[in-house]
């Protein structure tokens, strides 16, 4: 339902349950957040109810230098902490928000991961089971499993945000048919649904369109079409107050 991510801050966890905070508005039934740092310490911290109920959950050693977020509106599995984002992979390595339907998880799942015990009922855990059974089963990069798994999912709608345990600086964003934006900053860069979750930490924003997956770290945004072509798009600024 609404999804945040952010790189190179040390407020990291207060950037995204801000964030989260801004998007209430459009309602959901659980929320959580994934962070990381340079040293690789990484928390998951995920609640059912509010934003106020995942904040509960908050302590001082929870803190990051990147992270991504997550408010889950239901289409596959019932509300609960098992089915709310971020969603990980069976050896705790990636993570990932979903915003949208993945129309053919069914048949993913049944063919490349029969052998793979899930955790929830998502669609967005066989996404993220997908991608680690690419690096991990085929030795492909992050970039490529991730690549592989969009061409993967037929006539459905996303909008992703993928971090990977290994690479702590680095968010891999998706998206079709769903809204995605990237804001920029200077040393951090931020990703979200809505420009008005981030207005408070960046005014200038980067459109993505469908089809394009997006490597974002704190010093760049890299952009590439389905094609695997580089795609060039200035930024637009906002004029408004958080
Ligand atoms: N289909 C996903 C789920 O049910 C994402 C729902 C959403 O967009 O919040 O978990």
């Amino acid at each position: 339902c609404g999804i945040v991510g952010v790189t190179g801050r040390t407020d990291t966890v207060e950037i995204l349950i801000s964030g989260l905070e801004k998007l209430e508005y459009r309602g959901y039934d659980s929320a959580g957040i994934y962070v990381n740092t340079a040293e690789k310490q990484a928390h998951l911290v995920k609640a059912r109810g509010k934003i106020a109920d995942l904040k509960l959950k908050l302590t001082p050693e929870i803190k990051g230098t990147a992270g991504i977020g997550h408010t889950r509106w239901a289409t596959n599995g019932v509300p609960s902490i098992e089915n709310a984002h971020p969603q990980f992979s069976a050896d705790d390595r990636f993570y990932l928000v979903h915003n949208g339907v993945i129309e053919n998880y069914e048949e993913l799942k049944a063919q490349y991961l029969s052998d793979v015990e899930f955790v929830s009922q998502t669609d967005t855990e066989v996404v993220v089971q997908l991608v680690d059974h690419f690096v991990v089963q085929e030795n492909m990069t992050t970039k490529q499993a991730f690549k592989k798994t969009l061409s993967l999912l037929k006539g459905s709608s996303y909008a992703f945000l993928l971090m990977d345990h290994e690479e702590p600086d680095t968010l891999y964003v998706a998206k079709n048919k769903s809204p995605l934006l990237i804001g920029l900053g200077d040393e951090f860069n931020v990703v979200c649904s809505d420009a008005l979750a981030m207005l408070n930490v960046t005014k200038d924003f980067l459109e993505l369109h469908d089809g394009e997956m997006v490597v974002v770290t704190p010093q760049a945004v890299e952009i590439t079409d389905q094609t695997g072509k580089q795609v060039k798009r200035d930024s637009f600024h906002v004029d408004l107050d958080p």
